[in-house]
């Protein structure tokens, strides 16, 4: 059993983070990236997490029937050593293996790959938007190696992106369904921005929705999901599309 993985939390029960699976999400400590939609910063420091391996392994055998899959996510998971470890053993007790994952850490995402029985795939920006999006310059080319990774790998996937106007225009979002087409991905999900708990003023100021022309034209492209950001209570949700 891997005693130091570094456990920023635990989601007891979803049936949103796995398809077609009733799972629980273990959120790892640690992310090298700074997104600035990050709703998560308590979890980008590698730092000692809330709880143990061991103590959730031990909830976890009191699931079993119960729970039928286990995700990791973050932070960023492939960011911790312990990870294959962990999934091995979730898989020793019959749990399904999720991930989700930033794609910033291709040669560890590739090694944990095959553990895996579903992963969940951003893809943040295409390489001249990386930094402006994640805060971390450099860092779009491993995106690219990471969708290339996973498409390659066998494994279910699902590759999604977050959509904000101010960090990923129109043009940039019909060149990434551009790429995705070419490399043969059959459904990209976008998410919309929430404003929920973002502590960027800004990118909640300019906030918008998908626009439905836009969402065409993707949709010409290659299939496009859209998750609908949250609309705030009291406000109208005119111009929310779909
Ligand atoms: S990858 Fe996720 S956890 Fe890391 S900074 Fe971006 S949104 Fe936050």
């Amino acid at each position: 059993m891997h005693e130091t993985l570094r456990i920023g939390g635990l989601t007891r029960f979803t049936t949103q983070d796995f398809p077609g699976r009733l799972a629980c999400v273990v959120h790892l400590q640690g992310c090298p990236l700074a997104c600035r939609y990050c709703h998560a910063p308590h979890l980008r420091p590698k730092k000692p997490g809330q709880l143990t391996w061991p103590d959730c392994l031990s909830w976890l055998e009191g699931r079993r029937g119960l729970l039928d899959g286990v995700v990791f996510s973050g932070g960023e998971p492939c960011s911790q050593e312990g990870l294959d470890a962990a999934l091995a053993e979730c898989a020793e007790r019959g749990f399904a293996t999720g991930l989700h994952s930033s794609g910033v850490l291709p040669d560890p995402l590739a090694r944990i790959l095959p553990l895996l029985d579903w992963i969940g795939l951003d893809w943040k920006a295409p390489p001249e938007l990386a930094g402006l999006v994640t805060g971390r310059a450099r860092v779009g080319q491993r995106f690219l190696l990471a969708l290339d990774v996973v498409l390659a790998g066998g494994v279910p996937y699902e590759i999604r992106t977050t959509y904000h106007p101010s960090l990923l225009p129109w043009r940039t979002m019909v060149e990434m369904a551009e790429t995705l087409a070419a490399r043969g991905v059959a459904e990209w999900v976008i998410q919309e921005f929430s404003c929920a708990g973002c502590p960027d003023a800004r990118l909640v100021a300019e906030a918008a929705p998908l626009p439905d022309p836009l969402l065409a034209e993707m949709g010409s492209i290659l299939p496009v999901k859209v998750r609908r950001a949250p609309v705030p209570a009291g406000a109208s949700a005119a111009g929310g599309g779909v």
